[in-house]
């Protein structure tokens, strides 16, 4: 996990996550991408063949990439969990903001990562547990907090509240001081586990699913849950209260739009799915080029709704993680796998 520097604030980890291969997967090719150690992962591009000057200067076309973490076939959600979100929770129960995505291609384990299941359940389930668990543990000394959440979804640079049956698209606005709301969207006050896990449920039915060639079912929106710690110390002389935020998004899948044979509104879809992605791509490489000691330059927040709506989460004093998500089944294999394309805070994806 990467601590900024001394003078850095903000500070940015990279995590990778390899999906296994299932079912039908198996036979697909599982040596074309491998985890190392705790850092490494090295991808074996098959659809190319050795170039000649590849093969005279003995070079193969393994490629190795370094993250901050690597998470292997074998992890579990709570493995990701501790390593990722859980360090961030005790800024969050102190008033500072947090922010987590899951980014890759359709059916790389986003939403295994984000939400999971019963049996697995993923960092959104987590972070609020785990939450609850620090709130139980404060003694009644320590003044009072609430939590709550709330639940939307950007689709085609619109924003919609998966907490409501039907939503309307909703305004973001900001106020004099920079800050950014989404007005009308709800936000519930929660005190159980189990509360959350319907939430997300009900949340995940309502968001805008398409069926596409990538995947039978492909996740055209970004899901963004945002958990909110307030915390009001005991009245008295020194009375304050803290608001911590900790945002964690199921992005969109990152194939793009040519790629998966789409037109029409569909192909519309992809080209917002890319300027949000994009947009995204870009703060996190500007903030990225923030540590090492530099300081934070030009951050473009306004050119998308999603990073304008996680503006808070990722700049300042606040902390964000990357996960993303990987996998050598054939069918998933894009972006993230494909080096020339994209580069994150410096690490090649
Ligand atoms: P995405 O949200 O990126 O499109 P999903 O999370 O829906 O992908 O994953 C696709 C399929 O693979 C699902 O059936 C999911 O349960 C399974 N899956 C994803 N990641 C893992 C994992 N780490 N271990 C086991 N199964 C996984
Ligand atoms: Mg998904």
């Amino acid at each position: 996990f990467s601590i900024a520097p001394e003078g850095v604030e903000h500070a940015l980890t990279v995590a990778v996550r390899v999906r296994p291969l299932i079912g039908a997967n198996q036979d697909e090719r599982s040596d074309i991408l491998r985890e190392m150690d705790k850092k490494v992962v090295v991808v074996l591009d098959p659809d190319s063949e050795k170039s000649y000057l590849d093969s005279v200067q003995h070079r193969s076309k393994e490629k190795r990439y370094t993250f901050d973490v690597v998470f292997g076939k074998q992890s579990t959600n709570e493995e990701v969990y501790d390593l990722t979100v859980g360090r961030m929770v005790a800024d969050v129960m102190s008033g500072r903001s947090a922010t987590v995505f899951a980014y890759g291609a359709t059916g790389s384990g986003k939403t295994h990562t984000m939400v999971g299941n019963e049996h697995d359940p993923g960092l959104m389930v987590l972070a609020v547990t785990s939450i609850f668990r620090n709130v139980r543990s404060m003694k009644q000394t320590d003044g009072e907090y609430t939590v709550s959440c709330s639940y939307l979804e950007v689709y085609n640079e619109v924003i919609y509240d998966l907490l409501v049956q039907k939503s309307t698209a909703l305004d973001l606005r900001e106020d004099p001081n920079g800050n950014v709301k989404v007005s009308g969207l709800r936000s519930l006050e929660v005190s159980d586990v189990k509360d959350i896990m319907k939430l997300l449920e009900t949340g995940n039915a309502r968001r805008k699913t398409e069926s596409t060639k990538a995947n039978a079912t492909s996740s055209r929106s970004h899901a963004v849950l945002e958990i909110q710690v307030n915390h009001a110390s005991r009245p008295g002389v020194h009375a304050q209260s803290t608001l911590g935020k900790l945002a964690l998004v199921d992005l969109a899948g990152s194939e793009r739009a040519a790629e998966t044979g789409n037109a029409g509104q569909k192909l519309r879809d992809g080209a917002n799915i890319n300027k949000s992605l994009l947009a995204l791509a870009n703060c996190i490489n500007a903030l990225g080029k923030a540590t090492g000691g530099r300081s934070l330059g030009y951050v473009p927040y306004r050119h998308s709704k999603l990073t304008r709506l996680l503006k808070d989460g990722l700049s300042g004093n606040s902390r964000t993680c990357m996960v993303a998500t990987v996998s050598c089944a054939a069918h998933v294999r894009s972006l993230p796998l494909r080096p020339e394309q994209c580069t994150i805070s410096g690490h090649r994806l």
